[in-house]
């Protein structure tokens, strides 16, 4: 059954939505103490810029977007070395990797099942066929495509401890979920050091702490898909918690008219093609929603939305092509505010 509400946004009206009632009052502590002054870090990791900003020391965000580096050595697979590097590279054989390696696997493996594939982080066979960052329009061989499709098979992981054991020629690819991963562990890395209050954003992966100093909610936009990178077609008000969306505007090439974009459908190879331009999820964990925003998108409106509504503590936007806005039950949209 689907509870969604559909409400067609415009371009120039930014609708405010407000969280779910338990998103919102989780973890609103008042500061006694005048809070730190508001700065920021901005770095180029993972192909995206970081944007890292909070009331505290500067030296402690120039700490946390070091940490970064750490995580792009561990988790890209074109590091050589990295721990996807060494799983892809295994041949059949058992690799040891990180914890961290370790909760991205089980996060991925849990939306894979959730979403019945249409999550699978053994998509790399696939992906490694297409380039979406070069700026050329170039199609992939339709042969290498069905030839790399059997490879893609998340249910062929095995993970015992820190081990991982993929069979030869699979290969893994974190992309759609290490973003929210590393937003996760910045923001507990600043929570640890006594941070209550910042806006952290991955190239759209956006995780808050707190409120404002002043009280308020993070107010974070939701790109307009047909607009440019600051063009939000609606506003939420955020504490403690992330939004993490995926578009068919990230990465792509056009040829004869079409748009080929990085979100691919394990079941055919191709770029999904099924009316959405972007899904959103709002939750506490970014890595889970970096997960769903990937499966939801493959999965489409109608069954990504389905499965939103079955999961506890998860809301969802959808927004189509013809730039209809459709939000999971759990969304409360509020216009009062602007
Ligand atoms: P972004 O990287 O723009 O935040 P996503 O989180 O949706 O967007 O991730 C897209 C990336 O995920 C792709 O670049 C690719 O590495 C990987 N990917 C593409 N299709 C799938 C899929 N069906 N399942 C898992 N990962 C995917
Ligand atoms: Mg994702």
């Amino acid at each position: 059954m689907n509870h969604s509400n559909s409400r067609r946004a415009f371009l120039r009206r930014a609708a405010a939505v407000v969280l779910a009632a338990a998103l919102l009052l989780a973890g609103c502590a008042a500061a006694e103490e005048p809070a730190p002054q508001q700065n920021s870090a901005v770095g180029f990791y993972f192909d995206t810029v970081i944007t890292l900003s909070a009331y505290c020391d500067q030296e402690l965000l120039d700490e946390a977007l070091a940490r970064c580096e750490y995580y792009e050595n561990t988790l890209s697979k074109t590091v050589e070395g990295s721990d996807v590097w060494n799983i892809n590279h295994a041949g059949g054989q058992p690799v040891t990797v990180s914890d961290d390696t370790i909760a991205l696997l089980e996060t991925a493996l849990r939306a894979s099942e959730l979403s019945d594939g249409a999550f699978d982080v053994t998509i790399a066979p696939v992906t490694a066929l297409w380039d979406f960052t070069s700026g050329e329009a170039v199609l992939p061989d339709d042969a290498d495509i069905q030839a790399a499709l059997p490879l893609v098979d998340y249910t062929q992981i095995k993970v015992e401890g820190n081990t991982v054991t993929l069979p030869a020629g699979m290969m893994i690819d974190l992309g759609g979920i290490a973003k929210g991963y590393i937003a996760d562990e910045l923001a507990a890395f600043l929570r640890e050091k006594g941070v209550t209050s910042a806006d952290l954003n991955l190239g759209g992966n956006v995780i808050t702490i707190g409120r404002k100093p002043d009280g308020t909610a993070w107010r974070i936009g939701v790109q307009n898909p047909h607009g440019s990178r600051d063009e939000s077609i609606l506003i939420l008000n955020l504490v403690d918690a992330t939004v993490v969306t995926s578009g068919n505007y990230e990465r792509y090439f056009e040829l004869d008219g079409v748009r080929y974009h990085h979100i691919l459908d394990p079941e055919t190879g191709y770029p999904v093609s099924n009316g959405l331009a972007s899904v959103s999820i709002i939750t506490q964990s970014s890595m889970y929603a970096d997960a769903l925003s990937t499966a939801c998108y493959v999965l489409g409106l109608e069954e990504g939305m389905a499965l939103i509504e079955e999961l506890e503590d998860v809301e969802a936007i959808f927004i189509t092509e013809d730039l209809e806005v459709h939000y999971s039950s759990g969304v409360v949209v509020n216009d009062s505010i602007n």
